[in-house]
């Protein structure tokens, strides 16, 4: 299936590493879902408290300034919500307690697809070698949708005590995967998918967002004979 999106899906989440992760990764995605109705919050597991060189900034007003930026691509792209799980920045572990924090907002906001980062660590050439904190959410919010959130009986407090049913995510998309099978036509939503990413100004300057978002995209396109694409690794769960 190329181009389209599914017919009958409506809801849709993205749990994240960082602020800005997702925009780098899936805001044409994004921006096309809500543009077409759909209901869809973002799930970031840190605090963004390390992300800058500057000697002059404190983690504490890091933590502040990402969350806002945060914030204001969401608005941009017309997320439902931006849930903060507040992990320390850099020191990101698939534990239980962020695998069963994912579930809880699984179980809240009942997505039809989950988008989330690569749990592997690819090699594939000189230059970037990965970030820890992207493998280990990737593979928190895997765990979280299956089979936590499905599972009546895994962290049974979160029925019993806050009420949350548990729910099948009927898609995930892994973002960064080497073999994608599910490209998305985001041509008519790209300009808003840069702009969501100049949102997070102590990230990236504005004109590199421009650049790097595009190009990225423009090259996806060339697979599906699209102008601006995204891709994907699908997995519809039974
Ligand atoms: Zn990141």
């Amino acid at each position: 299936m190329v181009g389209q999106l599914n017919e009958g899906f409506a809801r849709g989440m993205v749990v994240t590493a960082h602020a800005d992760d997702a925009e780098w990764g899936c805001s044409g995605t994004v921006a096309r879902w809500c543009a077409e109705g759909w209901d869809v919050v973002y799930v970031l597991c840190t605090d963004g408290s390390k992300g800058s060189d500057n000697p002059e900034i404190t983690s504490d007003e890091l933590i502040k300034i990402r969350r806002r930026e945060q914030e204001n691509a969401g608005r941009i792209l017309g997320l439902s919500d931006v849930i903060f799980l507040g992990y320390p920045d850099a020191y990101l572990e698939p534990t239980l307690a962020v695998r069963k924090d994912i579930t809880r907002q699984i179980r809240r906001h009942r997505p039809d697809v989950l988008i989330c980062m690569n749990p592997v660590r690819r090699l594939m050439g000189d230059g970037y070698i990965g970030h820890p904190d992207h493998f280990a959410s990737g593979e928190a919010a895997m765990s979280a949708v299956f089979p936590s959130a499905r599972d009546r009986l895994t962290f049974p407090d979160l029925l019993s005590a806050e009420g949350l049913e548990p729910h099948k995510v009927r898609e995930l998309w892994v973002m960064g995967h080497e073999e994608p099978d599910r490209f998305v036509d985001v041509t008519g939503h790209v300009d808003t998918a840069v702009a969501a990413l100049q949102a997070h100004r102590s990230q990236v300057a504005p004109d590199d967002a421009d650049r790097y978002l595009r190009e990225g995209r423009r090259r996806t396109g060339q697979h599906i004979g699209v102008q601006y694409a995204e891709s994907f690794k699908r997995f519809r769960l039974a």
